[in-house]
């Protein structure tokens, strides 16, 4: 991901090169460049029209440096701009005071829900904590076997419907889960839910509905890095639809354009927290927005 996007900004960096002091045509000429750049990596037009006069404003005030030639300065204002549109500090989980800490995922189906209830509870684990996993996506037909399967390869416990705890009804399910995490000790509890395809009125309700049975601390909007343009009305429906607190970008090791990666915090106001960078159930960390800032401008 985004190795188009490093080439473009590196070879408009490239023009500001041997400058001794940069007019405010030589600034144009570079904002305009990044904002191509950044237009065709899929960046959101609202958030790249942000960016392009805030690096401007700062170019154009910048004092002239003992320590940092123009173009270098220019970087530094890119990459200082590129954090702060990736959300600033790395955003932690918050725990509950009291009880399990209830942790939601909601988003379209494909976009790596179940795979990362895998990888957060393997995650959770690192952390010391006792994590178990609620099966509450009852949609899809194999989802509760996947569930199982991911839980088993990270070693955590998955709470499954059987008979008598609430088949076929997934605010049922997640009630139960969370009643058996407390009954159990486990001190985290992940609720996976169903996505659709496309944004689904039906769907979005029943994971309002969950929303509002578990009252959870976090909820997490998983979004497919690689969905380009998408990512705004996607991300705008489930902001409205489940209130999430935090992102986490899956597939980010995609050939795509990276688009949504860059412009979904400021979309939505919700600070990135995870990325997915693979199929196992290692490749996911908790995201920090300045190596991400760091690879895009490698
Ligand atoms: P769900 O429908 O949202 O639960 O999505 P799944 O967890 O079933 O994931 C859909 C597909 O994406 C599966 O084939 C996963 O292996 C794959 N997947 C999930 N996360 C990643 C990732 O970070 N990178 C890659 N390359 N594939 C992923």
């Amino acid at each position: 991901m985004f190795d188009t996007l490093q080439d473009r900004l590196q070879s408009a960096f490239k023009n500001l090169r041997g400058k001794g002091r940069l007019s405010e045509a030589d600034i144009d000429a570079v904002a305009r460049e990044i904002r191509v750049a950044l237009l065709d990596a899929d960046v959101a037009v609202s958030v790249v029209r942000e960016f392009i006069a805030r690096v401007k404003e700062r170019a154009l005030g910048a004092e002239v440096s003992q320590s940092l030639n123009p173009a270098q300065q220019v970087i530094k204002i890119v990459n200082d701009e590129l954090i702060e549109i990736l959300g600033g500090e790395t955003r932690r989980i918050r725990y509950a005071k009291t009880g399990p800490t209830v942790i939601m995922l909601a988003g379209l189906q494909g976009a790596g829900k179940t795979t990362l209830a895998g990888k957060l509870g393997l995650w959770l684990k690192e952390q010391g904590k006792s994590p178990m996993l609620v099966a509450a996506d009852l949609q899809r037909p194999n989802a509760v076997t996947q569930l199982q399967v991911v839980g088993e390869q990270a070693g955590v416990k998955v709470f499954a419907p059987e008979p008598g705890n609430g088949v076929g009804d997934p605010v049922a399910v997640a009630r139960a889960g969370l009643a058996e995490a407390q009954r159990t000790l486990h001190d985290v509890v992940v609720v996976d839910t169903a996505g659709r395809l496309g944004i689904d009125a039906e769907l979005m309700q029943q994971a309002a509905d969950i929303r509002a049975a578990v009252d959870p601390d976090e909820v997490l909007f998983v979004i497919d890095a690689m969905i380009g343009q998408d990512a705004v009305v996607t991300a705008e429906a489930f902001l409205e639809g489940v209130d999430f607190t935090g992102v986490v970008l899956t597939k980010l090791d995609g050939d795509a354009r990276g688009g949504a990666a860059l412009s979904v915090r400021s979309i939505t106001g919700r600070p990135i927290m995870f990325a997915s960078t693979g199929e196992k159930l290692t490749d996911f960390d908790a995201f920090h927005p300045d190596r991400m800032a760091g690879r895009i401008l490698d």
